[in-house]
């Protein structure tokens, strides 16, 4: 299917393929996939203040009518299931499993959100004072502006839309200038469910095209009083201080430097499994890819060995077919930093299996990588560093608190795994001195989390977190009342005004 089929498919007017000088390629081959008008300073400026008057709308229907919303969608996204994964393999070179595997996360946020809607819950707090009440309201917050990565073109959007949308609050979404169909067709689906609601106001929902620029307009504009947004710790460091600036909020969901520690007593098959697919699944292109592996030295030679084996047979190529494990890096530039820093590995002494550019007769407008593997010592400097490519750093370790100290010693915390049979070293990894990211998990890779816990990290990742457990706070303001219903009016702690 090409970019045209799909849209068709889904009932989308395919001449927005052809509208202006914004190119979309596949990374598959190169093939045009469309080309975009961006988003004008001034049609930004209109959106965010359709998204505002939605929200002054949307705000007053019940929340659980707003669940009605994601409902339909999740409904939606069910029948395009196959069609919408067949786009982000298309857009971002995702094979078909993991392509699928991200709109089913769509779905389950949505029914995710839908339960949520009814489950809005605040708190009733014991007054101090006699005759009065104390309670926790949680209320819809504004237009929520959406940044995204390349990488999950949609599942991303769906955790924060999904949950903004039961909140109350109006969507704005600035995906990757490198996946903007997968938003365009996302943004369809949703106008295509609320199309037969009549309390969905005009504007609820909106997609911005455009580059870190349009993203920018977003950033500043004090009508959104919540960015969320995905990409590098670059990014990061630039939007957060300035949405602080003007006191705006920010959930930050930033690059990952994710470590796997396979201790003496592991189920090294099982370890085997979770590195491969943490590693070179998505082509190392997911924030939770397992970057750096702590391999315990009885353990290390065979780990190493049962890697490299497996690792000859993995299938790169075109990820539209079935055999295929590991599709192309988004774009050249994803390949040249991953030379880059291979080149920095191998100068400080690292010996490195793998990372050569493959299938470039094929697809000489394409970027296939083999996975490397790089064995060194932790004073690679790069090894501290996100490369968003399949690169796994390797490094032995012989007591355990060394290994975590080492697996600590990066400046993002996105997710991390221990292998261990040894339940008193998977609860230390779990425990206030162990781990400290924000994903820790035991006989787990690092990649690949569920929607229903929370998801983020910490230091360099962001601190933010989307998706399941009480994420959807985020998305809300909390207003603390006092009620006081007796005939008097006693202070708090006491205090005597003598009037
Ligand atoms: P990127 O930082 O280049 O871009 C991400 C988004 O931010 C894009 O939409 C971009 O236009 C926008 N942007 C960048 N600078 C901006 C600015 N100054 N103002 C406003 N908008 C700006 O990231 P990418 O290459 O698309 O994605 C890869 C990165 O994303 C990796 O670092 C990966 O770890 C991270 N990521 C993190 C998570 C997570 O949940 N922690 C999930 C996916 C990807």
């Amino acid at each position: 299917m090409n970019t045209h089929d799909i849209f068709r498919h889904l009932g989308i007017d395919t001449s927005v393929l052809r509208t202006g000088d914004v190119w979309v390629d596949s990374p598959i081959d190169g093939t045009r996939l469309a080309q975009l008008a961006p988003d004008t300073a001034d049609i930004v400026d209109t959106k965010i203040a359709l998204a505002s008057r939605a929200f002054d709308t949307w705000r007053r229907v019940p929340a659980p009518r707003r669940g009605e919303l994601i409902r339909r969608f999740g409904l939606l996204l069910r029948e395009h299931k196959p069609v919408l994964g067949a786009l982000i393999t298309l857009e971002c070179g995702k094979i078909i499993a993991e392509g699928e595997g991200e709109v089913q996360e769509m779905i389950d946020i949505c029914d995710f959100a839908v339960g949520l809607s009814r489950q809005l819950y605040g708190r009733t707090i014991a007054s101090e004072r006699p005759l009065h009440a104390l309670r926790e309201t949680w209320h819809p917050l504004g237009p929520v502006g959406i940044i995204s990565a390349f990488n999950f073109p949609m599942a991303v959007w769906s955790w924060n839309a999904a949950l903004a949308l039961v909140c109350g609050d109006s969507i704005i979404w600035k995906p990757s200038i490198k996946a903007p169909l997968c938003a365009l067709a996302c943004q369809h689906l949703l106008e295509r469910a609320a199309s037969d609601m009549d309390d969905v106001p005009p504007g609820l929902s909106c997609v911005l095209i455009g580059n870190n620029d349009t993203g920018s307009l977003l950033v500043d504009d004090p009508r959104v009083p919540l960015i969320s947004a995905t990409g590098s710790c670059t990014m990061g460091r630039q939007v957060g201080p300035r949405v602080a600036q003007r006191f705006g909020r920010t959930i930050l969901e930033l690059g990952g430097n994710n470590a796997i520690i396979v201790a003496p007593s592991a189920d090294l098959e099982l370890a085997l499994q979770a590195i491969t697919f943490g590693a070179v699944g998505t082509a190392g292109q997911r924030c939770t890819s397992t970057r750096r592996v702590f391999l315990h030295q009885q353990v290390r030679d065979e780990v190493l060995a049962r890697l490299k084996k497996a690792w000859t047979g993995l299938v790169i190529g075109d990820p539209r077919e079935p055999d295929t494990l590991i599709g192309p890096l988004i774009d050249r530039q994803a390949f040249e930093s991953m030379t880059l820093a291979l080149q920095a590995a191998r100068a400080q002494g690292a010996a490195i299996t793998g990372g050569e550019r493959v299938l470039s007769d094929l697809y000489p407008q394409a970027w296939y990588a083999r996975p490397a593997i790089v064995e060194g010592t932790d004073s690679l400097r790069n090894s501290l560093e996100e490369t968003f490519a399949p690169i796994l750093y390797c490094f032995e370790y012989t007591d355990l608190d060394e290994a975590i100290e080492r697996h600590n010693a990066v400046p993002q915390g996105l997710s991390s795994a221990i292998f261990t049979r040894d339940l008193l070293e998977a609860e230390h990894f779990l425990s206030a001195v162990g781990s400290d990211c924000g994903i820790a998990n035991v006989n787990v890779g690092t990649s690949g989390a569920e929607i229903g816990g929370a998801f983020g990290g910490e230091k360099e990742t962001g601190g933010g977190r989307e998706s399941g457990s009480d994420a959807w706070r985020g998305y809300m303001r909390r207003s603390t009342a006092t009620i006081n219903f007796s005939t008097q009016l006693p202070l708090a702690q006491g205090v005597n005004f003598g009037t």
